[in-house]
């Protein structure tokens, strides 16, 4: 039976403090489009930004809750570890001296035949960009930075857990991913035929600190389904699974549903429709504030409870 099951990442959300110097490094930097700057649907006190590619599409957004004056979280197990980014393999080298000259700390290292950069945002939370050599999504250039140097979208979905076997079940059965390489520690699943964009790597390190939740940690993994039939079918799955998970949540660019996986990790599933020119034209995306249809009445008094925010700073090639 072909039954449907999750295609690739959708997101990863963060938690960080600042929202202008979070632009200023996603948006200026890193050159990543904001597709969407809205307030958390929870708190419409907090700024909630999206970064990805031209269209926001699934597999390339990046999103911010901003919790200013935060307790740092602690990165460690139960936790995704690494925001992973893909660039072209050979752009690796612009990325080093860009990063470097702009005062970012950059580690090489060297992963399942690819070159990394490791480094870390503002916030301290970690960052990869992973050299591909075949990755056919383009990237944003309206921030400056070539076709031939852009970052195209997430790589992988870093977890680490103590304990890597009901996890990896959980990848391989409810989910439908297949594992495609293992070693030592760390073991890569991936939906269909893969490629940048449709990795999760599970880290198994039973001596990793345990993660906890606060600024400068990933907060949760969305993967992401077509429509909202495969949403539904996959929260029956989940839940015939033994899982506790959420009722459909509309997010108005995706409809959600949400449940945490044994090694404590929160996984969302999230919708492809209808994506984030529902409610701004393609060209304009994230630059006015966008509201939360509940909230859109109250507008005046949310935007005079929220700092204001500067376009991206623009940083020299
Ligand atoms: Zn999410």
């Amino acid at each position: 039976m072909n039954l449907p099951h999750p295609t690739g990442l959708h997101h990863l959300t963060a938690i960080a403090t600042d929202a202008q110097s979070n632009i200023d490094f996603y948006a200026g930097l890193l050159g990543l489009r904001l597709v969407k700057n809205t307030v958390n649907f929870d708190d419409p006190s907090a700024y909630h930004l999206y970064y990805g590619d031209e269209h926001g599409t699934p597999g390339s957004i990046v999103t911010f809750f901003y919790w200013p004056g935060a307790t740092r979280g602690q990165v460690g197990s139960g936790q995704v570890t690494a925001i992973t980014l893909a660039a072209p393999a050979a752009a690796l080298d612009f990325w080093r001296e860009r990063l470097e000259r702009h005062g970012v700390t950059v580690t090489p290292r060297h992963r399942f035949g690819e070159d990394v950069l490791a480094f870390s945002d503002p916030d301290g939370i970690p960052l990869e960009i992973v050299g591909v050599a075949a990755d056919p999504r383009p990237g944003w250039t309206g921030a400056g930075i070539s076709p031939a140097h852009a970052i195209h979208g997430l790589h992988t979905a870093e977890l680490t857990v103590r304990e890597a076997g009901p996890t990896e079940d959980l990848l391989t059965t409810v989910m439908g991913w297949s594992l495609v390489r293992r070693d030592a520690h760390r073991a890569r699943f991936t939906a269909g035929a893969g490629g940048p964009g449709h990795f999760v790597d599970v880290i198994a390190d039973p001596s990793a600190p345990r993660g906890t939740g606060g600024a400068g940690t990933v907060h949760h993994l969305a993967f992401r389904v077509p429509d909202d039939g495969a949403e539904l079918a996959m929260q029956g799955r989940i839940a015939d699974a033994g899982y506790h998970v959420s009722d459909v949540r509309d997010r108005d660019y995706f409809r959600s549903i949400y449940y945490r996986e044994r090694g404590g990790i929160l996984f969302e599933i999230a919708t492809d429709t209808p994506g984030f020119a529902v409610d701004e034209a393609v060209t304009a995306l994230g630059q006015t504030l966008q509201l939360p249809r509940q909230f859109r009445s109250a507008r005046s008094r949310i935007e005079a409870l929220l700092p204001s925010l500067r376009a991206a700073r623009r940083y020299s090639p």
